[in-house]
């Protein structure tokens, strides 16, 4: 039989993290911790209250959830925003979908800077837009006066900038976030009118916080900037630090005229009511439900410094990216996969993704960190 599938998806395949049954799964950056008793117990109780309304939509504007968690970023950041300024979906994926779908399409530019996280250009394909990704460093940071270079050359309508960045784990300044914000505000969008003054419609940047809670001391989030930019789109998940990745929920945060432009696209009553309730019972309890971040952000340090001291299959020091994530990029292997597949061997699961030779593994409980430096030292041994 054959189907007709538009060209661009011939041979393409499904978003593909390996979903295995294995003791100790490092592979997906999620909270290793489940839900505290007392949040579950009120989740219940909150969905079996949304249970006696299902025959009704829910509220399609989910003007409850989104000043819940404008007063979640408040309390996370300091930043103030007005529930208007919320948007939500089922998770940042699909509000990243969403604005691709507002602000992309065909003969338009989304752009980002590799190696990134790689839904971005899945993204921009499901929306008939181009993709373009200009490179990272060496070490994986954005060189501010090259993105404004390229972004002068591309004229993109998107650009998305993961911080902290998966798989690299590494975090913009927002100088450079300041700097690729002008560069956009100039970027004349082919099909997109002036205002009146003749002023440029100007490309919208994405800057997607996955990761955000884990940053290290001294990382600001880029919601500082968002009464300065217009055109400036801050993303945020319940799936990673919040322990929350089975919900589907993810966010932004951005101007109202910005907002207005996703509700035009969403699909009618997106988030379920059951959805709604789950994500605000969470939200009432922010402090249980982030209760571990603080243990995992130093289980991370140590865990880098930690890989930093070990030596390779080739005789070198293993290499770790600097990371304000949850998880860590280490290498090189001159065979990645070897590393990859005896780990999973001793009932380890992480994740073979990034620039050839480098792994990701994620910040799990101490005890499954231990078994993946046991598995780690014996497989190394191994190859050696
Ligand atoms: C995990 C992750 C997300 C979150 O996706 P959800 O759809 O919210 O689960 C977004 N961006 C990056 C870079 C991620 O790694």
């Amino acid at each position: 039989m054959t189907l007709p599938y538009r060209p661009e998806l011939a041979g393409e395949k499904p978003y593909g993290a390996p979903q295995l049954d294995v003791p100790v799964l490092l592979n997906v950056n999620e909270n290793p911790y489940s839900p505290p008793e007392q949040v579950v117990a009120q989740i219940a109780a909150d969905v079996a209250a949304a249970a006696r309304n299902l025959n009704r939509y829910p509220d399609r504007d989910f003007l409850a959830l989104r000043a819940d968690l404008a007063t979640f970023l408040a309390r996370e950041s300091g930043v103030t925003v007005t529930p208007d300024q919320m948007w939500a979906a089922n998770g940042s994926n699909e509000v990243m979908l969403h604005l691709l779908q507002a602000f992309g399409g065909p003969g338009r530019t989304a752009l980002s800077f590799a190696p990134t996280y790689s839904m971005y250009p899945e993204y921009a394909r499901d929306t008939h837009t181009r993709w373009l990704a200009g490179r990272r460093a060496e070490d994986f940071t954005v060189d501010a006066a090259a993105a404004v270079a390229f972004i002068a050359e591309v004229q993109p309508s998107v650009i998305l900038l993961a911080s902290p960045n998966n798989p690299t784990g590494t975090a913009l300044p927002l100088a450079t976030i300041r700097a690729i914000c002008d560069a956009a505000a100039d970027v004349r969008v082919p099909d997109a009118p002036a205002d009146a003054d003749g002023k440029p419609a100007g490309a919208v940047v994405v800057v997607d916080e996955a990761y955000a809670e884990f940053r290290r001391a001294g990382t600001p989030s880029a919601l500082t900037l968002l009464g300065d930019y217009p055109h400036l789109a801050v993303s945020r998940t319940m799936s990673k630090a919040f322990a929350a990745a089975g919900l589907r929920l993810g966010y932004l945060a951005a101007s109202t005229d910005l907002v207005d432009a996703l509700r035009v696209v969403r699909l009618p009553y997106h988030l379920s009511a059951v959805a709604q309730a789950t994500a605000r019972a969470a939200l009432a309890h922010t402090d249980a439900m982030l209760a571990q971040v603080n243990t995992l952000r130093a289980e991370r340090d140590s865990l880098v410094s930690w890989l930093r001291k070990q030596t390779g299959p080739d005789g070198g020091r293993l290499r770790v990216a600097d990371t304000d994530a949850n998880f860590a990029l280490f290498g090189t292997f001159p065979d990645r996969h070897a590393v990859w597949q005896g780990l999973l061997d001793r009932g380890v699961l992480i994740r073979e993704v990034g620039p050839d030779g480098w792994l990701r593994v994620s910040v799990g409980t101490p005890q499954e960190t231990d078994r993946f430096k046991t598995s780690l030292t014996d497989v190394i041994k191994e190859l050696t």
